[in-house]
C-alpha cells in the first residue's frame, strides 16, 4: 500500500477494535483494485463520539464502518439516516457527501444475501431468532421488510428483556408480527420451523464447543430447515447439529463479507471483490 497526500482515508470505530476483520478484508480489496484509499481501525470512547464526527470531517475522512458499542449512539449527529437503519436502530456504515453526513446498515442486506439466494417462499415462512441484541434487531427487520416473512419468534432467558424487546418495535411500522418465548418454549417450535437464526455469541472464540442448542432441542431441526449462524466462524456447535440434522447450513463470515462489500460500494463507487475479502479471513 502506498500511502501518499492524496489518499482518501475509510475506517471502522468502535471499542474495543482490535479483533475487528474489516480492516484485512477492506483494505485487501482496496489494494486488490488498485485504488488510493487507506481503511483505519479507530478505538473510539462514547464520550469522544461528538468531536469525532467534526474532526473526521476536518481532515476528509470519507466514510466509515460503526461497531460495537457504537451502533446506536451515533444516530444523533448523522444529517440523514435510511429507512431501515431507522427502524433497527442502529447504523454500521457512514459516509460523507458535500459536508453532510449520511448513515445506513448494511448488516441487513449481509445478512438476507445468503437467503435470498435459497429457493424458498419466504411469505409461509416464520423464522426464530435466537437473541435479543443488536444483531438480532437487523435479522427482524430483514426477515419482515426484505424477505417478507409474516412472523417472527424471538428467543431470549430474560422475560423482562424480552418483554422490552417487543415494546420497542410498537412505534415503528414493520409488516411482521413480533412475538417472544422464553428460551425453554424452543423445543415446541424448532420442529416446525424452516429458518432458525443464531445471534447469540454462544459458540464463538472461547465457547467454540457450545450451542445455544441442547442435543435434544438440535434432534429437532428439520431436514428441509436452515440453521444460520451469525457467528463469523466456519463451522460452530449449531451448524454442526444443523448439518448432521440435513438442514442448511449458513455462517456469519457470509453476512460479514457482504455488509462489508456493500460498504465499499458506498464509499468507492467500485464492486467489491467479494471472493478475494472472504479469502483473507482464512489465512
Ligand atoms: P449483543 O447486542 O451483545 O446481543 C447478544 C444477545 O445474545 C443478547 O440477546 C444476549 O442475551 C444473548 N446471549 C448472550 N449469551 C447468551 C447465552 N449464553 N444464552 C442465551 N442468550 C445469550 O451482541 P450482537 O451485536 O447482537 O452480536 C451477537 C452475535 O452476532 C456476535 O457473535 C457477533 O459477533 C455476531 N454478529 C455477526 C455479524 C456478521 O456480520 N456476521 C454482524 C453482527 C453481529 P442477554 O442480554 O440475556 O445476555
Amino acid at each position: 500500500m502506498h500511502i501518499t497526500g492524496k489518499t482518501k482515508i475509510l475506517g471502522i470505530i468502535g471499542n474495543p477494535i482490535e479483533h475487528s476483520m474489516s480492516p484485512i478484508f477492506q483494505n485487501a480489496a482496496i489494494a486488490l483494485l488498485g485504488l488510493d484509499y487507506v481503511y483505519v481501525p479507530f478505538a473510539v470512547k462514547k464520550e469522544d463520539l461528538e468531536g469525532l464526527f467534526t474532526t473526521f470531517k476536518a481532515v476528509d475522512v470519507r466514510g466509515f464502518n460503526v461497531t460495537i458499542p457504537h451502533k446506536e449512539s451515533v444516530l444523533p449527529f448523522l444529517h440523514h439516516v435510511s429507512d431501515t437503519a431507522r427502524k433497527i436502530g442502529a447504523v454500521n456504515t457512514v459516509w460523507l457527501n458535500q459536508g453532510e453526513w449520511y448513515g445506513t446498515n448494511t448488516d441487513i442486506d449481509g445478512f438476507i444475501y445468503p437467503l435470498q439466494q435459497l429457493n424458498r417462499n419466504w411469505s409461509e415462512i416464520t423464522p426464530l431468532v435466537l437473541g435479543y441484541g443488536g444483531a438480532s434487531r437487523a435479522v427482524v427487520v430483514g426477515c419482515s421488510e426484505l424477505l417478507g416473512c409474516p412472523e417472527v419468534k424471538i428467543f431470549g432467558r430474560n422475560k423482562a428483556k424480552l418483554e422490552i424487546f417487543r415494546e420497542s418495535w410498537a412505534k415503528t411500522d414493520l409488516k411482521a408480527k413480533i412475538s417472544v418465548y422464553s428460551w425453554d418454549e424452543l423445543s415446541n417450535f424448532i420442529p416446525h420451523s424452516s429458518l432458525i437464526v443464531n445471534t447469540t455469541p454462544v459458540g464463538m472464540s472461547s465457547l467454540t464447543d457450545e450451542s445455544p442448542l441442547t442435543p435434544q432441542q438440535s434432534s429437532l431441526i428439520k431436514q428441509s430447515a436452515i440453521a444460520y449462524d451469525l457467528i463469523y466462524n466456519r463451522s460452530t456447535l449449531f451448524l454442526r447439529q444443523g448439518k448432521s440434522q440435513g438442514a442448511t447450513t449458513i455462517d456469519g463470515s457470509e453476512m460479514l463479507i457482504k455488509q462489508g462489500a456493500i460498504a465499499f460500494k458506498i464509499w468507492t463507487g467500485k464492486d467489491a471483490p467479494e471472493s478475494a475479502m472472504r479469502e483473507t479471513l482464512y489465512i
